[in-house]
């Protein structure tokens, strides 16, 4: 069953009240029927798990013309298409079953034998021909793989004269469907019938066969999934659900596809919804996704475990519960900078791992990054006066450190450069505070330095003009030394006096933004 064909078969919403274009269920017919709030829950949940399945994998990038992948209007009605698919399946196969019995039951011992063959009905997966599934059947193991159903057979038969039995004998044939059924995957139930003198046609077989095929697969989908959980490209089934309230709450119009898949963190695009409250909701979102794979958050531990304002917060969580700490500090540090003026994507909302804002781009498309788009020289100059601005900003009036600053995570949007990607971001007295900034202000002075700017200060010097200390040091590794002594002064004064220094510099403004 191909996802596409499923939602391209979705009926026509057709013109109706809002509320029913936002349904879970596609267009109730008429009487609401009460169920309790866990029921839609689970059921949501086992939607969403098939859903899942369907959209085996994201876009990577948004293709204008392909459909969303979360919306109000076509998630259920594919899903209730796949669902009443699947019941015909059920029945029919139930209906074939009983075809067999009565068969059976009619043709006794008896040598004439007749077929209800034809009265069989054809289900949607194998309405093409038996040809096609041959494809799948094990090669190995199969003897009719390369034979179609024919009633002269080229070779193969036993007895002599009027008993000649051939392999297309439908008993015989029957008999080894029946008892090949053994091979399918163990939790595939197969009932008694193995014991039974049952002879399964070569039709009822491969379908058997093919759906047990393809449950085996999706167990083992489902079960990567729920282990690996929001690795790879997919999201979870916890987040998707998070993902679907927000779509159902109105918060979120249309969830169109993945942005980015990183290490950490997958970006969805989203159209706004309509407003709620009084909130206005921007026409285009960003959803960052919080990895909730443990591992790959591990080497970022530093950033969190040394933060004070987490601190003593840090040791008690479980570690679903530092990745939340991750979107919340984004959070915090994305309205620092709002705060401050400085160009960066605006919070929406946060709800557990998956942090709303606002979209930096336009049309689905999101702004390419510093690195991806060629600049004018003079375009070029103007991004490296706007960045050493917004550096010493953050540093001043945010009190914060990018820590992740490069031309990776600045956007070209609207003829100016905006800053993301600030959940690992700290305050500079961070016992690694310093080393970040200077980290930061190599990765900034290297890339336009290459990129031409000739007014570009070296990294010691956009060090000394951000943070407003002045390092005297002429090279790097004793600019270096001096910054982690600073650093080791902070961590000594707070050893001794049990708070920190409020700012490195005597004579720079002291922070303006304090929670
Ligand atoms: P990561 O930790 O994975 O690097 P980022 O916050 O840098 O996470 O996001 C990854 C990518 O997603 C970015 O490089 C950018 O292309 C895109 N992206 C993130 N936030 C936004 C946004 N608000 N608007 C547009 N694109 C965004
Ligand atoms: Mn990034």
């Amino acid at each position: 069953m191909d996802s596409v064909g499923v939602a391209a078969a979705a009926p026509d919403a057709g013109p109706g009240p809002a509320w029913q274009s936002k349904c879970p269920w596609g267009a109730p017919s008429t009487t609401s029927i009460s169920c309790s709030l866990a029921d839609v829950m689970s059921e949501q949940l086992a939607k969403e798990l098939q859903l899942e399945e369907e959209n085996a994998a994201f876009p990577e990038v948004v293709a204008a013309a392909e459909g969303p992948f979360i919306t109000g209007e076509n998630i259920d009605t594919s899903s209730d298409l796949m669902l009443a698919q699947m019941l015909q399946m059920e029945f029919d196969r139930e209906y074939d079953a009983q075809l067999r019995r009565e068969e059976k039951k009619i043709n006794g011992d008896s040598k004439v034998s007749i077929s209800f063959e034809n009265y069989r009905k054809v289900h949607p997966y194998d309405s093409d021909s038996s040809e096609d599934e041959v494809d799948w059947q094990d090669t190995r193991h199969d003897p009719y793989r390369a034979d179609k159903p024919t009633t002269t057979p080229r070779r193969g038969f036993i007895g002599k004269g009027k008993d000649i039995t051939t392999k297309h004998d439908e008993v015989v044939c029957g008999r080894k469907n029946t008892a090949r059924m053994e091979n399918f995957a163990p939790e595939f139930q197969v009932g008694d019938g193995i014991g039974m003198d049952l002879k399964l046609s070569n039709q009822v077989f491969n379908a058997l066969k093919q759906h047990a095929y393809s449950e085996e697969r999706r167990s083992a989908r489902l079960h990567e999934k729920k282990e690996h959980s929001t690795a790879e490209k997919a999201v979870d089934p916890k987040t998707r659900l998070l993902l679907y309230k927000m779509v159902n709450s109105g918060v979120l119009e249309t969830i169109t596809g993945c942005i980015s898949t990183g290490k950490e963190s997958v970006v969805f695009h989203a159209y706004g919804g309509n407003a709620t409250e009084d909130k206005v909701i921007p026409p285009e979102c960003a959803i960052k996704v919080f990895k909730t794979t443990l591992n790959e958050f591990k080497n970022r531990d530093k950033y969190i475990k040394d933060d004070y304002r987490f601190k003593d917060r840090f040791s008690k969580l479980n570690p679903r519960k530092i990745i939340r700490m991750w979107a919340e500090k984004e959070m915090h540090n994305l309205t620092r900078m709002q705060n401050a003026g400085i160009p960066c994507p605006e919070v929406v909302i946060l709800k557990k791992h998956v942090l709303v804002m606002s979209f930096i781009g336009q049309d689905q498309v999101p702004a390419p990054k510093l690195k991806d788009v060629t600049l004018s020289s003079e375009d070029m100059k103007k991004a490296y006066y706007q960045i050493l601005n917004m550096m010493q900003q953050l540093y001043r009036e945010c009190n914060l450190v990018h820590a992740d600053l490069s031309e990776y995570n600045m956007l070209w949007h609207d003829g100016k450069v905006w800053l993301i990607d600030v959940s690992q971001s700290v305050e500079p007295t961070h016992p690694h505070g310093l080393e970040f900034l200077f980290r930061d202000c190599r990765n900034v002075s290297q890339f336009f330095q290459k990129g031409g700017v000739a007014e570009a200060l070296n990294e010691r010097e956009l060090f000394n003009a951000v943070s407003g200390l002045n390092i005297t040091a002429d090279n790097e590794v004793d600019f270096q030394a001096e910054i982690e002594a600073l650093e080791k002064m902070n961590e000594d004064h707070v050893q001794n006096h049990g708070k920190k220094l409020s700012a490195f510099s005597s004579d720079g403004d002291p922070p303006i933004y304090d929670e």
